[in-house]
């Protein structure tokens, strides 16, 4: 039995499509509450939630699609990795066991606090001061990002008061494989490259893989949270998996030629900021290096120029580092 799309849960802040028998992918919708994408899966008497958004507003309204589709409340809860956009809605899970790598575990606190407290100290002027300097941008793919970012911090702000970061309950080091009545699901981690801990969620008798943010599709990766280098690594492993169906952490339902245009990303950015470095250009320069060509109408305009930086930053540390190894 399929639900018509017409059928699926409404939310503004994502887009319910149906990716299996059972499996269901969140895509949020740019410039609402959710910011990153989420999963939810039937295991058949449990139902599975990968990762959960940003706002509360936005994870209550997965909350009742999840209740919805699957008939029950979730059992599990998954995060995929500490950022803010895929953990935060924890707290509307309150009876669930959360579920992260151990390393995720360790970051969630402090790495979480730093947005936290800008949004709780987040004010008008502040905010008006952002929309001002997004209006006087000329780019219209950056203006346009810059405005979502906005616009979705504004929706955390109006929040700020009843958030709290619920951490996760359970953890595992390198796979966890989940039984339901119906399926099975594995959590697996490489280690990390998008940040120090990435998690990815594969059901291989589906073939579908909720990659989290190690794939961002049509859209800028967030590259300064991790290693770039480890990331390609991880991007092998990945490769190695059977895959039609790939729900990545930021953009629209693909498959498995993703992995292929995220490792292109990668790789050209790498060597950009490798030419850029050794040109003798300062990190301010880097900053301002124009948008590549394919990558120039990309979602989430606004995170190439902390992404030279960046690569900059890292191409200058290890060079001062092999200096001071000289003997
Ligand atoms: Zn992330």
């Amino acid at each position: 039995m399929t639900t018509p799309a017409s059928e699926l849960p409404a939310s503004r802040h994502f887009t319910v499509r149906r990716v299996g028998e059972g499996v269901w992918a969140a895509i949020a919708t740019p410039g609402a509450g959710a910011f990153g994408n989420a999963g939810i899966v039937d295991l058949g008497g449990e139902t599975l939630i990968f990762d959960t958004m940003y706002t509360p507003q936005a994870a209550r309204d997965l909350r009742i699609a999840a209740e919805r589709l699957t008939g029950r409340r979730a059992s599990y809860v998954v995060n995929s990795h500490y950022h803010v956009d895929h953990v935060l809605g924890n707290m509307v899970f309150d009876d669930a066991t959360i579920i992260s790598t151990a390393g995720t575990l360790d970051l969630i606190p402090d790495g979480n606090e730093e947005t936290l407290d800008y949004i709780r100290s987040a004010d008008e002027p502040a905010f008006q001061e952002r929309a001002e300097a997004a209006a006087a941008v000329r780019d219209p793919v950056l203006r346009q990002s810059m405005e979502e970012d906005l616009a979705t911090d504004r929706e955390l702000a109006a929040s700020a008061a009843e958030m709290w970061t619920r951490a996760p309950d359970r953890t595992f080091e390198r796979s966890l494989t989940l039984h339901g009545a119906t399926r099975h699901v594995e959590l697996i981690t490489w280690g990390g490259g998008h940040t120090p801990s990435d998690a990815v969620l594969y059901l291989p008798e589906e073939r579908l893989l909720f990659a989290g943010d190690l794939i961002f599709h049509r859209m800028h990766a967030f590259m300064q949270y991790g290693d770039p280098v480890e990331w390609l690594r991880i991007l092998g492993e990945m490769e190695k998996l059977s895959i039609d169906t790939l729900v990545p952490g930021h953009g629209d339902v693909t498959d498995h030629g993703a992995i292929a245009a995220q490792r292109a990303y990668l790789e050209t950015l790498l060597a950009l900021g490798r030419e850029v470095y050794e040109s003798g250009k300062s990190e301010d320069e880097a900053a301002k290096t124009p948008i590549p060509e394919p990558y120039r109408d990309w979602g989430f305009a606004s995170a190439f120029s902390p992404n030279m930086r960046a690569i900059y930053a890292r191409l200058r540390d290890q060079a001062s580092a092999d200096e001071a190894g000289q003997p």
